[in-house]
């Protein structure tokens, strides 16, 4: 209790502590309703190859939330995640995702679109996660290989061994791997040839400045040749300017994302943005091919 005033004692009570306690407490009652009231949807951006041409999409979350207007993943994904929430919006965003990969396979246009969706690590840690992914797969009618799970280093790190297992069970389906956020965290070089991954995932803020601070630069060259000699595609995120993408693509980088090409939209929009927003690129001779 708060007790301020004599000289030994301690103040318990904060209100600016009190009211943060309060605003969060808040938050977390309205993200529960918000599951249940369909204020909840995904967008969409587009990734495209080196050619320039659109190869699917990053399912992102998006909370529409009466009276506040959108809200950012960054503001409420970690409460989802320590309350425990992101259970249940982890497997509605599998389920959306799915759902759509399913759509699209009707259109010989759209039917070859990866959609990469993000893990966090308590969702990728229950006990059942193969599972629920194995039925949210059946369910849909999705096909599993256009599915690509995005995982962070975190992960990774805590019990390699369980994610080594759990990836394999899920890649015997057909879903496949990227490491997002590449060489933002606790980087051990040796666990990426022990993971079955299909890419890594350039973090932005390398990205941003490639082209005038040197060190990034050179960490994004190192992240392109070690990646390719270990048989991983890589994927640049953040891509803004055209000088971005050249410096990208003459270091042999093999996709794209970010505002050049087309920024995260609902699924009314895709169309229209991912046909006006591809823009035609030209690979330089010699660029290299992944492995596999
Ligand atoms: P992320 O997975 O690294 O997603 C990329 C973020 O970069 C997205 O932010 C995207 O809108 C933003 N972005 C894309 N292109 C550009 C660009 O050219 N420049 C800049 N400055 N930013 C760009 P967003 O949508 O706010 O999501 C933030 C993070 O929230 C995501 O980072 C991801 O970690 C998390 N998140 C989003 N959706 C989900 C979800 O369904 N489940 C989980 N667990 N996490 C999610
Ligand atoms: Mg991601
Ligand atoms: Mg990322
Ligand atoms: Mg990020």
């Amino acid at each position: 209790q708060a007790k301020g005033n004599g000289r030994d004692t301690v103040r318990f009570f904060d209100p600016v502590m009190q009211a943060a306690v309060d605003e969060r407490m808040a938050l977390e009652k309205a993200l529960r309703q918000a599951l249940q009231g369909g204020e909840l949807s995904l967008y969409y951006q587009p990734q495209v190859d080196r050619a320039g041409h659109c190869i699917g999409a990053e399912a992102l979350l998006r909370w529409h939330r009466p009276k506040h207007g959108s809200i950012a993943p960054s503001a409420f994904i970690p409460v989802a995640e320590e309350t425990g929430l992101i259970l249940p919006i982890g497997r509605w965003v599998l389920e959306a995702a799915c759902a759509q990969l399913k759509a699209w396979a009707g259109d010989p246009e759209t039917r070859d679109l990866q959609l990469a969706v993000n893990v966090s690590a308590r969702q990728f840690y229950q006990p059942d996660f193969v599972a629920e992914v194995q039925a949210i797969l059946a369910n849909s009618g999705a096909n599993p290989t256009r599915l690509k799970l995005e995982l962070t280093e975190s992960i990774v790190l805590e019990q390699t061994e369980i994610v080594i297992e759990r990836m394999q069970a899920l890649r015997a389906l057909g879903v496949s791997f990227s490491m997002d956020d590449f060489g933002t965290g606790y980087s051990s070089l040796s666990y990426l040839k022990r993971l079955p991954l299909e890419q890594l995932k350039i973090d932005k803020s390398f990205v941003q400045d490639i082209s005038t601070d040197p060190n990034d630069a050179a960490i994004v060259q190192a992240i392109l040749a070690m990646s390719h000699s270990l048989g991983l595609m890589v994927i640049a995120e953040g891509v803004e300017t055209p000088e971005q993408q050249a410096f990208l693509l003459a270091h042999g980088c093999d996709a794209f994302q970010g505002y050049l090409f087309g920024r995260p939209v609902a699924i009314e929009n895709w169309i229209t943005t991912h046909d006006t927003s591809v823009k035609q690129v030209i690979a330089p001779a010699g660029w290299h091919t992944p492995k596999r």
